[in-house]
């Protein structure tokens, strides 16, 4: 059989510990015995970043610019104790926070859903997508301690000298006080991504905050979506048979849970944040979550949610065996392959990607999983792969799906 061909490159970034070796199998049973990879490989595992003083990462993230896709192995943010384990000479900032920052973009997660594992809510039939603005608010907000009785302030001086101050609480004891904030620019491009998004998957775009409580703050997220939505993507939107539409997230928190799913979920930074952890435990494991940035100019960058499973990584270097699943990170890399093989009208590299979602369905479906699925399923009896078995299952099915 030929090889399929991949005219533009995709951005390979490799990373660290388990999801490293995971990395590995993918490409050596699963993508080069089909396809001539064609990628520009970026090494951002932690070593390297460090031997390149992070200028690798930067790198990877123009070079995502410049052919705008790229596939991402999950990677060490150093703390303290990485700082000792690796020798770093800096503790490296998070590679995604780079990344992010130089793409601007706005992270989707997506769980994948198979049969056995049923929803914790029964009547989600389809995979629910969060959209996490991933800028700005408490994540970027001063605060402190009030030590006693005391006025609190606002203050802005506008670069002319103007200024407006309004008092926060006349403290007549001791409390706490927090300053956060957003910006314009940064919540236009939440809304573009959210809106492109929509439109690429076909799905409704829902949009939640809090602006009856917060008048001007989370207001100006509900305008600023508003009128892009009437300006840029209204009658996109119709064309496509999708709708946009705002309510409360207190509304929105109750919808969800009485939907069907099939949607988008576009959330303010918090929201976003604590809502991803309930829906992917709601539909099952975080190891069957996929993730991409989507950049408001139309880059994309592919990969699993989860870590670098560095507890099962300990477990491998010592000679065992592990059971770590694949499944999102084999995801990252099928959407990767299909938004190139979109961009440059390849369908052969189109179907190369379903047929490796498929096959891993397939190997789902027939009960050959790993060992943090095996809890999770109902009607039927799983059988507990180590990682390579469970691949080399996905394989032997891909040949067959690719042969026909
Ligand atoms: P993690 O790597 O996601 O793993 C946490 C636990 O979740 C694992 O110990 C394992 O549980 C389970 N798990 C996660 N993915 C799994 C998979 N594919 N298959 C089976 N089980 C899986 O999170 P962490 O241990 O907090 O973080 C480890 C490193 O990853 C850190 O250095 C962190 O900086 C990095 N990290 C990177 C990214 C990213 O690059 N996007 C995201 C998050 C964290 P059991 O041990 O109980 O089996
Ligand atoms: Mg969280």
């Amino acid at each position: 059989m030929e090889k399929i061909k991949m005219p533009t490159p995709l951005v390979e970034m490799d990373g660290d510990e388990m999801t490293r070796i995971i990395w590995q199998q993918i490409k050596d049973e699963l993508l080069i015995p089909f396809v001539e990879l064609n990628t520009e490989y970026y090494d951002l595992g932690l070593p390297n970043r460090d031997k390149t003083q992070d200028q690798v990462t930067v790198d990877a993230a123009n070079a995502n610019k410049k052919y705008g896709v790229s596939v991402k192995c999950a990677t060490i943010t150093p703390n303290g104790q990485r700082m000792e384990e690796y020798q770093l000479h800096k503790m490296w900032k998070s590679p995604n926070g780079t990344i992010r920052a130089i793409l601007d973009g706005t992270v989707f997660r997506t769980p994948i859903q198979i049969d056995s594992i049923k929803p914790v809510v029964k009547n989600w039939k389809k995979p629910i997508t969060i959209a996490r603005h991933a800028f700005g608010d408490i994540y970027k907000a001063t605060e402190y301690r009030v030590p006693g009785k005391g006025k609190a302030e606002l203050l802005f001086t506008g670069e002319n000298g103007e200024s407006f101050r309004e008092t926060i609480y006349d403290f007549e004891g001791p409390g706490v006080l927090q300053g956060s904030f957003n910006k314009d620019d940064s919540i236009i491009s939440f809304a573009h991504a959210c809106f492109q998004y929509a439109l690429h998957l076909r799905q409704d775009l829902w949009f939640s905050a809090k602006d009856t409580i917060s008048k001007q703050y989370d207001h100006t997220f509900k305008d600023i979506f508003q009128q892009i939505y009437d300006e840029c993507y209204k009658e996109q939107f119709e064309a496509a048979g999708i709708s946009y539409f705002y309510t409360l997230i207190d509304d929105a928190v109750a919808r969800v849970i009485r939907s069907e799913g099939g949607f988008i979920w576009a959330c303010k930074n918090y929201d976003g944040d604590v809502m991803s952890d309930m829906l992917s435990t709601a539909f099952g494991s975080l190891a069957m979550m996929t993730s991409v940035l989507v950049s408001p100019d139309g880059n994309y960058e592919y990969e699993a949610a989860h870590g670098t499973v560095t507890r099962h990584y300990y477990r491998y270097l010592k000679g065992e065996k592990t059971s770590t699943n694949p499944v999102a990170t084999i995801f990252a890399w099928s959407g990767a392959l299909r938004k190139r093989g979109e961009l440059d009208g390849s369908q052969p590299l189109m179907d190369f990607a379903d047929k490796l979602e498929q096959a891993t369905f397939q190997t789902l479906n027939d009960g050959i999983m790993t060992g943090d699925l095996c809890g999770l399923c109902e009607g039927i009896t799983p059988k507990k792969a180590t990682t390579e078995e469970f691949i080399h299952e996905i394989r032997l099915r891909l040949e067959k799906l690719m042969a026909q």
